[in-house]
């Protein structure tokens, strides 16, 4: 615990390619500056459709062997965005994707939407103990966009996070760890539009242009709380990542597509809403810090050093 690095983010995501879609350029920005970005993946994402025709035999109704890839491009993503603490929640294979909602596979056993609540959990209350991060950043409660993995995602999250801080909930997975900051992903409504304007006007670079109801967590701007800007290396190690999901996403310079040959705007600059914390920006501004406020983290060159003060104050 002494050699944790004194900024530490959490992301808690349904299938691989969704962190690198919705936090790409934040979880470079911020490995980059030396803090400790930890990937729980809840699922291998084996419902997935596939995009690339070689590789079709991967599928579902076919080889059933798509989770299995689909978790080396994840490996092959986080090496873009410099990212080496990515973890399968209970194990890789412990959940399934689940299918879209209303799909014959939400209602397997194994599926991650019939997993129990506090045991789905229980895996994620052990990585917060071990790993202490002072933000976390989850999906709304609809998931962004209504997909089971998802919704789950968010509970599992939530209540993890709520769990973790309980002394006397499963003492055998670590001490008690309250979580300072949590975060919703989510798109500012004009900045998506403007997206979509741009990917008009640049011609047809996929076979359709998707909708800005295609695009998940869009909201009104004021809800917004967090713009996080980065460096070109940062975004540009986000395209990559995105390539990497090669399975699921078609990218074409500013835009991507998913299975539905649908483009879309690809985002380097990402936004959060704060649910839970005290933000760390002014009343009417955006923080462009995730740690802003957080007592020990000021600036990437904080040590692991205060981070121990910080937690021997608290
Ligand atoms: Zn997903």
């Amino acid at each position: 615990m002494t050699d944790l690095p004194a900024r530490r983010l959490l992301l808690v995501h349904a299938h691989p390619d969704d962190e690198s879609i919705n936090n790409g350029a934040t979880m470079a920005r911020y490995a980059a500056e030396g803090a400790l970005v930890t990937l729980v993946t809840c699922t291998l994402g084996e419902e997935g459709e596939v995009i690339p025709p070689e590789l079709a035999h991967l599928a579902p109704d076919r080889d059933d062997t798509l989770g299995p890839h689909r978790a080396g491009e994840l490996a092959a993503a986080m090496a873009a965005l410099g990212v080496t603490d990515h973890r399968f929640l209970g194990g890789a294979g412990r959940y399934r994707d689940s299918g879209m909602m209303g799909a014959p596979q939400n209602d397997r056993p194994a599926a991650f939407w019939q997993a129990g609540l506090d045991e789905a959990a229980a895996h994620l209350v052990a990585v917060i103990r071990e790993v202490r991060p002072q933000v976390l950043i989850a999906y709304d409660p609809n998931g962004g966009y209504g997909h089971p993995d998802h919704i789950q995602a968010h509970r599992v999250a939530m209540r993890g996070a709520e769990l973790a801080a309980q002394a006397d909930f499963r003492p055998d997975l670590g001490a008690s760890f309250a979580i300072g900051k949590i975060y919703w992903n989510c798109n500012p409504r004009s900045v998506v539009e403007e997206g979509f304007a741009r990917l008009r006007a640049a011609g047809r670079a996929f076979p359709g242009v998707a909708s800005v109801d295609d695009v998940p967590g869009v909201v009104p701007d004021a809800e917004v709380t967090a713009s996080i800007t980065v460096r070109a290396e940062h975004a540009a190690a986000k395209s990559a990542a995105m390539r990497a999901h090669a399975t699921q996403i078609a990218v074409d310079g500013p835009f991507f597509a998913l299975s539905n040959d649908l483009g879309q705007p690809l985002f380097a600059t990402e936004h959060y809403r704060l649910v839970h914390g005290v933000r760390g920006a002014a009343d009417g501004e955006r923080e462009d810090d995730l740690f802003a406020g957080v007592a020990g983290t000021s600036g990437s060159t904080a040590t692991a050093g205060s981070a121990r003060n910080e937690e021997a104050a608290t």
